[in-house]
């Protein structure tokens, strides 16, 4: 459980002044040049202890990922490339942050670009997010103003500039490489890996891509030191983290809490508990959509972090905890989801593009009940064509909460198909 002394997003309710006055006195921008000053190698070893893992959904080791880029130029320039494309259904703690915390971003943006030999970062932010694009582009222009960004940025002697730009509405944009295409005008379509974007990424250059909170927290991660931030969590699952909980819950909301918190913990201090009470707990989606959900029997001893829930052949993702009461029609539920990858899929691969679109279509007949049952092993069968066969995760993310449904639910879509019964709503 996390002290209100503990939390690094002080603002993320915008109750405070988001503007670089309220956030220089929640002790932003304190001593950044002096931080900087101590050098690239001390700042990636500060990361690398405190055990910061992505928090965009891969959960990499943060510090490991900026040891990749090149200690030395040759002759291309490096750059660091924010993911602010957040558009994972049920996820929005960054908009959170960008929104009522920007200042947090744009210091970890200088802090960090520094320690990867890179003189200009681009925050890339999801087209939909206006008021939180108004906002950063609001707090980048106090920064130049006062001196923190630009020529010897914070008196730390590195020239620095931030660009943002915005997508336009494309899911798969959040995808790192064809965040790359995109920034770079072209179409948004992920590249074959390797080259990895430390060795070729934004116009062939050494590139890191990181999601906002991987970048915000640095800063306070380097003033408080490596081991503060990971005395948070279990083992390989340290910090503080953001978790945006949505659904039957009696109230919703966008937490910072310590990672590996309890489920039960986090809903009932955070959420004011189940609607209609714990029996009526469902499933849980607890990492955004592109995770399988788990059944509430699970869930509820459930440890909010990376390790605990890929155990469970789930995964912690965007912490984005979508909660599903037994009103819930599960099966339509997953098939929403399914027909979302189908739209957002951008057809460069044929697993993917002609996966989505067969596994929406058996969904959507197993929401009326209209299917023979062993199409469910056939519809498995199908997920695991498509799971690790294509260019980009979109593929696994189509294919991972059609196989949560069937490992978990099986009974209710037998049940379904039994009876013929339709979807409570659907029809
Ligand atoms: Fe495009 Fe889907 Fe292939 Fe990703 S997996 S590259 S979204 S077709």
């Amino acid at each position: 459980m996390l002290d209100d002394k503990d939390r690094i997003f002080t603002n993320l309710y915008g109750m405070g002044d988001r503007s670089l006055a309220g956030a220089k006195s929640r002790g932003h921008w304190d001593g950044t040049g002096d931080l900087i000053k101590k050098g690239r190698d001390w700042i990636v070893q500060e990361v690398k202890d405190s055990g910061l893992r992505g928090r965009g959904g891969a959960g990499f080791p943060t510090g490991l990922k900026w040891s990749f880029m090149p200690k030395e130029s040759d002759g291309r320039p490096s750059y660091l490339v924010v993911n602010a494309d957040e558009s994972e259904p049920g996820t929005c703690k960054d908009r959170e942050i960008m929104r009522h915390d920007p200042h947090t971003l744009i210091e970890g943006c200088l802090i960090a670009s520094f320690a990867m030999n890179a003189h200009a970062a681009y925050i890339y932010i999801r087209g939909e997010y206006i008021r939180e694009r108004e906002a950063l582009q609001a707090a980048i222009d106090e920064a130049y103003d006062d001196g923190l960004l630009g020529r010897n940025a914070a008196g730390s002697g590195w020239d620095f500039d931030i660009y943002l730009t915005h997508g336009a509405g494309a899911y798969i944009c959040g995808e790192e490489t064809a965040l790359l295409e995109s920034l770079e005008g072209k179409k948004g379509m992920p590249r074959m890996k390797p080259p990895f974007p430390a060795g070729a990424g934004l116009y062939g250059c050494p590139t890191t891509v990181n999601n906002v909170e991987s970048i915000a927290v640095v800063p306070t991660i380097l003033r408080r030191g490596g081991s503060w931030f990971a005395g948070f969590g279990r083992d390989k699952n340290a910090g503080t983290k953001v978790f945006a909980i949505s659904g039957h819950v009696n109230n919703p909301c966008v937490v910072e809490e310590a990672m590996s918190i309890s489920f039960e913990e986090l809903i009932e201090r955070h959420c004011g508990g189940i609607r209609g009470g714990w029996d009526n707990l469902k499933a849980v989606i607890p990492g955004g959509s592109s995770v399988p959900c788990l059944p509430g029997s699970v869930m509820k001893d459930a440890i909010m972090d990376f390790d605990w829930l890929r155990e469970q052949k789930s995964g912690l993702g965007t912490a984005a905890v979508i909660v599903m009461d037994k009103n819930t029609d599960i099966i339509k539920a997953i098939w929403r989801l399914a027909a979302f990858y189908k739209h957002e899929s951008c057809g460069q691969c044929t697993p993917c593009r002609e996966g989505t679109g067969w596994m929406m279509r058996v969904m959507e007949r197993l929401v009326r009940g209209d299917a023979h049952p062993e199409e469910i092993d056939m519809l498995l069968d199908v997920t695991k064509q498509v799971e690790g066969h294509t260019i980009c995760a979109l593929g696994d993310a189509a294919a991972w909460p059609i196989q949560g449904l069937i490992r978990h639910f099986r009974d209710e879509i037998e049940d379904r198909i039994r009876h013929k019964r339709p979807s409570m709503a659907a029809e």
